[in-house]
């Protein structure tokens, strides 16, 4: 079989890259080991519920949004229907609680009431995130960390807290995180705001599979990439066999440019020897991001019946006091560790039906939290995590037990075996301060990275930006010859 692009992996950046390039003329094969295209961005079936794997909520789309020309140009606007979210988020610690609007000068308003002796560090804050070509302010360097960051312009822990209450979008540790990355992520949740996408986000991905069938292409599920095969400075195309079926012969295809959506460490077993060796020394010095665990909620009826009138809460544990606790924090057990809890029946989600509705509870985890388990234990230890999330939401939503009709753990394990990405990671590599960015695979001129692994970083926003991109990059590339 011959085409013009192979893409492995039918991830958000897979999906969004062929989509573009099927446009644009091109015969494209895209290769997915699961039975349905989306990775991060699909949904799953309990009985009466459709559980939502990754989505809580997208910046945007927004008018200042790239994401905007994109979703025109693949008929994504007028086919997905993305419902906005109603606040940002709600932090709650303890005692401490305040909704941060995603209209910043509301945020801010309502920041500076509650600290106004850190008015001016509030001000600095959003002038940072509204203005993402700013170069960091803290001590001159190119970039910074977040954390170092929000010491620089403010002393009161508990507001740092609060403006890192969704940390967990991007990474594990204010310390750790890249200021410049955070400033482009963060900041368009504040200029774009957020939306969830109608019936889930596997809407979106199938709308993508569909959109490059319908322009030539062919997505082929249940298939997994073993090898790409490479000829001098070109990768001639890839061995792919049926998912758990190594028996089976494997199928040959080759292509003039190959669109790699799956994480790119992987990448390196799937190269001959040589150049494997070579896209791992690449990847020397770059972290692996986190992991996410997740308990999603099927619920008897809307837990606004309840008093719950939030979609998005982040309930930080009360032992963490400064933003220097986090890290730890996220590596506590279960009873303490910070987590978001997502309530889906809070919009018109279309996620259940009548009086039926959707939640989850979300935390960052670690696959090695995971590992060197029994199944046995492996179970015990999700059965643990479920009951204890739902006692402390009972605890912040009376009734909160007896509304819960379903309820399933997914871990960092199960993210590795539905994406296999290195450590169950969501968001690609970690975001570090002055990371470099492995944009291209130098030795083979045609190996294009598409996914929350590349120069755009992860998120839904990263990887279709990432998408777009690299097959905006294929394009160019093509023209000039
Ligand atoms: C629980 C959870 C909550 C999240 N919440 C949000 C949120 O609220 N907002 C937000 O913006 N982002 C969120 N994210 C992150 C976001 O979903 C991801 O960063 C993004 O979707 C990653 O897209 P990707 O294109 O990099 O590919 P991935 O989603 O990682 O998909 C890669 C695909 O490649 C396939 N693949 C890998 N290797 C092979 C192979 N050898 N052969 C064939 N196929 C292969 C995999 O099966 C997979 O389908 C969340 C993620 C999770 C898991």
């Amino acid at each position: 079989m011959r085409y013009d692009v192979i893409v492995i992996g039918a991830g958000l950046g897979g999906l969004t890259a062929g989509a573009k390039l099927a446009r644009e003329g091109m015969k494209v094969l895209v290769i997915e080991q699961h039975s349905r295209p989306g990775g991060c961005a699909t949904t799953f079936r309990r009985g009466e519920y459709t559980l939502e794997v990754g989505l809580h909520e997208m910046d945007g789309p927004g008018s200042r949004d790239v994401k905007n020309r994109i979703f025109g140009e693949l008929e994504v606007t007028g086919n997905v229907e993305f419902i906005p979210v109603p606040e940002f988020y709600r932090f709650i610690r303890g005692d401490l609680a305040v909704t941060i609007p995603h209209d910043p000068q509301q945020a801010a308003a309502r920041l500076t009431e509650m600290f106004p002796m850190e008015k001016e560090g509030i001000e600095r804050y959003f002038e940072q995130l509204l203005n993402p070509r700013k170069k960091p302010a803290a001590g001159g360097d190119p970039d910074t960390s977040v954390g170092d960051f929000l010491d620089s312009i403010i002393s009161n822990e508990d507001l740092k807290l609060i403006l890192l209450g969704n940390l967990g979008y991007f990474h594990d540790d204010p310390y750790s995180l890249s200021l410049a990355y955070y400033t482009i992520a963060e900041g368009s949740y504040y200029t774009n705001g957020a939306s969830f996408i109608k019936g889930g986000s596997q809407r979106l991905s199938d709308h993508l599979a569909a959109y490059i069938i319908s322009h030539g292409g062919e997505v082929l599920l249940n298939h997994l990439v073993t090898q790409v095969k490479v000829n001098g400075s070109r990768a001639t195309g890839v061995s792919c066999r049926r998912r758990n079926k190594p028996a089976h012969n494997p199928i040959e295809a080759t292509a003039d440019e190959i669109v790699v959506n799956s994480a790119i460490p992987a990448l390196a077993d799937l190269l001959p020897h040589e150049y494997g060796e070579q896209l791992r020394e690449d990847c020397t010095g770059l972290n692996t991001g986190a992991s996410l665990l997740t308990v999603y909620f099927g619920f008897k009826r809307p837990l606004k019946e309840l008093g719950h009138n939030y979609y998005s809460t982040f309930i930080y544990d009360t032992s963490v006091r400064s933003q220097a606790d986090i890290s730890a924090n996220n590596h506590d057990d279960f009873s303490r560790r910070s987590f978001t809890f997502v309530d889906y029946g809070q919009i018109d989600s279309g996620m259940a039906s009548g009086d039926k509705s959707v939640g989850a509870v979300c935390c960052i985890d670690y696959l090695s939290d995971w590992e060197n388990l029994s199944r046995e234990e492996y179970d015990r230890k999700k059965e643990y995590v479920a009951k204890t999330f739902i006692e402390r939401l009972g605890k912040l939503i009376p009734g909160f037990e007896d509304a819960v009709g379903y309820s399933e753990v997914g871990t960092p394990h199960t993210v590795k075996r539905y994406t296999l990405n290195p450590g169950g990671a969501v968001y690609g590599f970690a975001q570090n301060p002055g990371r470099t960015v492995l944009d291209s695979f130098s030795p083979l001129e045609n190996l294009h990275f598409a996914s929350a692994w590349g120069k755009t970083g992860g998120g839904f926003s990263g990887a279709i930006a990432g998408g777009y991109l690299c097959a905006y990059n294929v394009l160019r590339k093509r023209a000039k010859k």
